[in-house]
């Protein structure tokens, strides 16, 4: 509540004033300004309560000089606190000649161990608050005049004051160079503490600056990214549009070419076509996908399937495959015939699946094997995969690195082994979209196995399957 009636009390003094109106807020000319302000009001106020003691003293003490020096001060800053029209230097500077009056006339009429050195003292520190070191040196030099002054007129005894009675001039002396010397300390360590904060200030205005600058350049680049994500996306979607089709066109023609079977070097040739345009077709898929995962542009697109249907049907195709290169392979699957519907995104699970039988027909040689095996684990909602070969293996420092998209280990001895290196790249960004895992354990010259996880929820896939059985 005092701090509240405090700062509406400073508010309206600095409207008062007309504080606001006339300098740059974050200056330290107006930070002097407003300690000046703060200085002013609280000296005004307590002030006031020090001299209605002090006059009271005085009065039962008879020292009547002394009450008319307390009321001809507290009068000049009733005079330049409440004057409107009067400038905030102006009133700096009467608050400061109005301090220096009657901290002289105190020392004079009470001595120098009276109130008014302290008062002295404390205007040192004021002056260098809110008007610098500069003024602050001024205030003690202006001091130390004084009390050279003093001292000469008690030498020379031009003037017998109070103090003179019953005090050696050394001592005096002695207290009036220690007093300098005291305010010359609290100026500097004043003035280089107001030093360190206005630089302390300035760099956090300048850093403000920085700040908001670059926000407005995020938000200007986010703008411009989103802006060319939707080109992208055209840009894509025009490319796999333009792509696929011509090339459904020229398959489309091989296989009707197929039927006009005139002889087997012929039909060699239509099967050149159709293997070389099919390679293509999968290759410009795995770039575009690639290039949609790339630009955040894929999601999830989940929906109840059934999952042991859909291992059969992969496997299935690439049965004659295998059969064609000599290679055996097999199904082992683990999932029930009952409970086998679940919710994920059956698109991206077959490419990944496909992907991993692809690699491991291709880089298993003639009388090999490929073991497909696949288990539901209720439990945790997840399915894992594994494709296991005993092809040519993986030696262990590349296994890391099999992952990361365009990386494919030289096989400059194998020339039938061809690839673009992203298959694993969109499967692994494929299962971390199912929510799943992928790895591989590989021994040269021996087989790899590679394996996957996705993560189904089986909660719904009862509603699921319920839904699914009922279309
Ligand atoms: P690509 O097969 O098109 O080169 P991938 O991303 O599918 O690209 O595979 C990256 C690399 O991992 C391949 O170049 C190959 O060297 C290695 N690799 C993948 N699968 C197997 C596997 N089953 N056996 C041995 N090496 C493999």
């Amino acid at each position: 509540m005092l701090k509240q009636l405090w700062l509406s009390y400073f508010n309206w003094y600095l409207k008062f004033s007309g504080l606001s109106r006339k300098t740059k807020a974050s200056s330290l000319f107006y930070f002097r300004n407003k300690l000046f302000v703060s200085i002013f009001i609280l000296t005004v106020v307590l002030g006031f309560f020090a001299y209605l003691a002090s006059a009271i003293v005085a009065i039962s003490l008879n020292k009547w000089l002394v009450v008319f020096i307390d009321t001809a001060g507290m009068l000049v800053l009733f005079f330049i606190f409440l004057n409107k029209k009067m400038g905030l230097t102006t009133k700096k500077r009467l608050f400061s000649i109005n301090f220096f009056a009657l901290s002289f006339a105190l020392i004079l009429e009470l001595g120098f161990n009276s109130n008014g050195t302290i008062m002295l003292s404390m205007l040192c520190v004021f002056v260098t608050l809110y008007s610098g070191r500069k003024a602050g040196i001024n205030t003690v030099l202006i001091t130390a005049t004084f009390y050279g002054l003093v001292l000469l007129i008690s030498y020379f005894e031009w003037i017998i004051f109070n103090f003179n009675r019953n005090t050696p001039i050394e001592v005096i002396f002695i207290v009036f160079t220690n007093n300098i010397m005291f305010n010359f300390l609290m100026v500097f360590s004043v003035s280089f503490l107001i030093d360190q904060l206005n630089r302390a200030l300035i760099k956090e205005t300048n850093l403000q600056e920085k700040l908001i600058k670059k926000h407005k350049n995020v938000v200007k680049a986010k703008g411009e990214a989103e802006r060319s994500n939707k080109l992208k996306t055209a840009f894509l979607a025009n490319m796999s549009h333009e792509i696929r089709t011509p090339m459904y066109g020229i398959l489309g023609c091989a296989e009707l070419l197929k039927d006009y079977n005139i002889d087997s070097e012929f039909n060699e040739y239509v099967k050149v076509i159709q293997d070389n345009g099919n390679k293509l077709l999968d290759v410009i898929s795995d770039i575009v996908n690639y290039s949609k995962l790339e630009s955040g542009l894929l999601t999830a697109n989940l929906a109840p399937f059934n999952i042991m249907h859909s291992v059969e049907d992969i496997v299935k195709e690439f049965t004659p495959i295998a059969k064609e290169k000599g290679v055996y392979l097999n199904l082992n699957n683990d999932i029930p015939k009952r409970n086998n519907i679940v919710v994920s995104d059956v698109e991206k699970f077959t490419t990944i699946l496909k992907h991993l039988i692809a690699n491991a027909l291709k880089y298993t040689n003639k009388d090999g094997s490929i073991l497909v095996n696949c288990v539901l684990d209720y439990e945790s909602s997840i399915v894992k995969f594994s494709v296991e070969d005993t092809g040519i293996g993986i030696s262990k420092d590349k296994l890391s690195d099999i992952f990361a998209p365009f990386y494919r280990i030289d096989h400059s001895n194998d020339d039938a082994i061809h690839g673009a290196g992203i298959g694993l790249a969109i499967s692994k960004a494929y299962s971390n979209l199912l929510e799943g895992e992928i790895g591989v354990e590989s021994i040269v010259d021996y087989g790899s196995v590679f394996w996957f996880t996705i993560s189904t929820n089986l909660q719904s896939t009862e509603k699921a399957k319920a839904l699914y059985l009922t279309k």
